[in-house]
């Protein structure tokens, strides 16, 4: 059986050799005797995988002195009540709405404090990230940097001021350079980027810490996590390791601003594919176009289901599109390479040859 090209948008494809690693040190690691899975998270062993997990993604992401890392569980939706509990202290924040997961961020907030919705494209299915204004009194301003489901992407920050910014970066961290300083807050699941489900990657400013609501569960303290250093409890102890070996594998291409500029290239040869198309069309303004997730539509649900079918007999998978938006989605994250892309739009081009 061959590995196929997998678009899903998560989970999703891995770098084949990250999954090569885990295959071969699956049964005993170095000179453990044992596998991951199987060890104390407390152990010296163990400790030196999540130390060095914790230092690379410090590396590859460039955060600075003065912030916290956690790798933490729950998810990015976890993180949406999290955020809010940690940061809210019975005031007002800004949430900017341009997605179906910015819409649960905000959701889940207004059962802690006060949302103000300062810019939405819900109206227009989320075909562009919003017009904003932002609130001066504001604890935090919140925003989805990538917008998994309808493929957008924020194509420059907000400017909040003091007011931190927080930002949901599950679809699309490590995938560019971020200036972390920039960021109060900076959250991610893992299942998108970085490695399988189960792990939430948290940064956080550390003069944010220890502001959280008394009702706060432990586990979603950032301050009682940071100093616990993600070990209040048991953590996703094999999770944080298989993303530990996909930071080293970023580090070996070359660190993010080398995969941004592959990443740049893979979107580019499927927008100029779709703009020439007559058969295909995007569903994204331009100006906003996500560089991890392309979606498309011909217009003609059968036509979409059909072209997802054929693409599925030749390797090309999960190209469906989220039913909110229909047509197509292709997930083009760090760890498809630039055939992958190829090959999809070859498809396209040949698909629509034989399109009567
Ligand atoms: C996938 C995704 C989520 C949901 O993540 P979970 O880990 O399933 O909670 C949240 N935000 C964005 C932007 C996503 O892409």
């Amino acid at each position: 059986m061959n590995r196929v090209f997998n678009f899903a948008p998560g989970p999703s494809m891995l770098a084949t050799e990250v999954i090569e690693k885990v295959q071969k040190d699956l049964l005993c690691y170095g000179s453990t005797g044992m596998s991951v899975m199987e060890m104390s998270h407390r152990s010296k062993m163990y400790l030196e995988i999540f130390d060095k997990a914790v230092a690379d993604f410090k590396d590859v992401m460039g955060v600075p002195e003065g912030y916290k890392v956690m790798f933490l569980q729950g998810g990015a939706t976890a993180m949406f009540a999290a955020v809010a509990l940690n940061l809210m202290q019975g005031g007002k924040a800004d949430y900017i709405d341009s997605g179906n997961f910015a819409h649960n961020a905000l959701l889940e907030a207004q059962k802690y404090g006060e949302v103000n919705v300062a810019g939405s494209s819900r109206a227009d299915n989320y075909a562009y990230i919003p017009a904003y204004t932002l609130s001066p009194d504001a604890r935090y301003v919140h925003i989805t940097t990538n917008n998994t489901i309808y493929g957008t992407r924020y194509d420059r920050l907000p400017e909040t001021g003091d007011v931190p910014l927080v930002a949901d970066m599950s679809s699309n961290i490590l995938s560019e350079v971020y200036d972390v300083s920039k960021f109060g807050v900076i959250y991610a699941g893992a299942q998108k980027n970085v490695g399988p489900a189960g792990v939430v990657i948290l940064v956080v400013r550390e003069d944010l810490l220890g502001h959280e609501l008394p009702i706060t569960p432990k586990v979603m303290s950032f301050k009682k996590m940071a100093d616990a250093d993600s070990m209040l409890n048991t953590p996703n102890c094999f999770g944080i390791y298989v993303a530990g070996l996909t930071f080293e594998w970023i580090k070996a291409q070359g660190g993010v601003a080398a995969i941004e500029k592959v990443n740049i290239e893979k979107a580019k040869l499927l927008y100029d594919c779709l703009d020439e198309s007559k058969l295909f069309h995007g569903t994204a303004a331009p100006q906003y176009r996500s560089r991890m997730n392309v979606t498309f539509v011909t217009g003609d649900a059968d036509k979409d289901a059909a072209f997802v079918k054929a693409a599925a007999a030749k390797g090309l998978v999960n190209l469906k599109g989220h039913r909110t938006v229909g047509g197509m989605r292709a997930s083009i994250y760090n760890a498809m390479p630039m055939e992958g892309v190829k090959a999809l739009v070859a498809f396209m081009q040949d698909f629509e040859a034989h399109d009567r």
